[in-house]
């Protein structure tokens, strides 16, 4: 359903990501993990095209995408590809000049062109899903930073993407608010939502994820079940990244 192949990503000279082929199934919800500077941030951008890969092509649903360093990619087709994904980022990144629900109910009427009362049901809808109805009114500075991820996953939601991209979603929280993002991202998997994930937290990947790619400079070291990946990985690269953080 997603599919990445032989994606190359150069910033100059450096090389970010070196050949990555890597295929999702819908519903599924993959971890990415691996020491910092390893790559997961700029694969996920290049899933949503905030980077646009120097080489490889990337399925997603329907549209197929081709890269090539002297290849110019249209801003309609990068429009249509991206508009299948949602971004949840580290810093949750609401627009502070804007209730929660006016978060959520923001791209799908500038965007997407939505009556106002069309676009607020939905957002109201996704704002239950998530526990953060009771706060629709309220602006972002007043809530906590797991009240705040909550909603930018409920605005991640809204326009129905194909697949939820979130880049460290609970790094920034302590770990009781940390949990409360956490459970809201295991009943959204549960839901059969299709959800690929950065994460330092091992805890969050074996509860949520039911596929670990592990990444290492760029490359895809070994890749399999979070119970595998985590606690018979063959690789001693992968090892040594897990025996880092317990
Ligand atoms: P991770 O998310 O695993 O920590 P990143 O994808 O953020 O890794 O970074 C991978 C590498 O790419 C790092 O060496 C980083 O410095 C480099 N990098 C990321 N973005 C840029 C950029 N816009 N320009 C140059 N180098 C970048
Ligand atoms: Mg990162």
């Amino acid at each position: 359903m997603i599919e990445l192949s032989h994606i190359v990503k150069r910033f100059g000279t450096h090389t970010v990501l070196n050949d990555i082929s890597v295929t999702l199934a819908e519903g599924t919800v993959t971890a990415l993990v691996g020491p910092s500077g390893g790559g997961k941030s700029t694969l996920l951008r290049c899933v949503n095209l905030l980077e646009i890969p120097t080489s490889g092509a990337i399925r997603l649903g329907d549209e197929r995408l081709e890269f090539a360093p002297d290849r110019k990619v249209g801003w309609q087709a990068v429009q249509k590809l991206r508009r299948q994904t949602g971004m949840v980022f580290q810093n949750f990144q609401l627009f502070p000049h804007q209730t929660a629900i006016g978060n959520v109910m923001e791209g799908l009427v500038t965007v997407l062109r939505w009556p106002a009362d069309r676009a607020r049901a939905r957002a109201l809808e996704l704002l239950e899903k998530v526990g953060m109805a009771h706060k629709a009114d309220a602006w972002p500075a007043t809530l906590s930073g797991g009240q705040q991820q909550r909603v930018a996953i409920a605005r991640a939601l809204a326009p129905s993407p194909r697949v939820l991209l979130c880049d460290e979603p609970t790094s920034a929280l302590d770990p009781e608010l940390a949990e409360e993002v956490v459970e809201v991202l295991s009943r959204l998997a549960r839901e059969g939502t299709t959800m690929i994930m950065a994460t330092h937290d091992l805890r969050l990947a074996s509860r949520v994820a039911e596929h670990v790619i592990f990444l290492d400079a760029g490359v895809v070291v070994e890749s399999g079940p979070p119970k595998t990946i985590f606690t018979t990985p063959e690789r001693e690269r992968t090892k040594r990244f897990i025996a880092s953080l317990s």
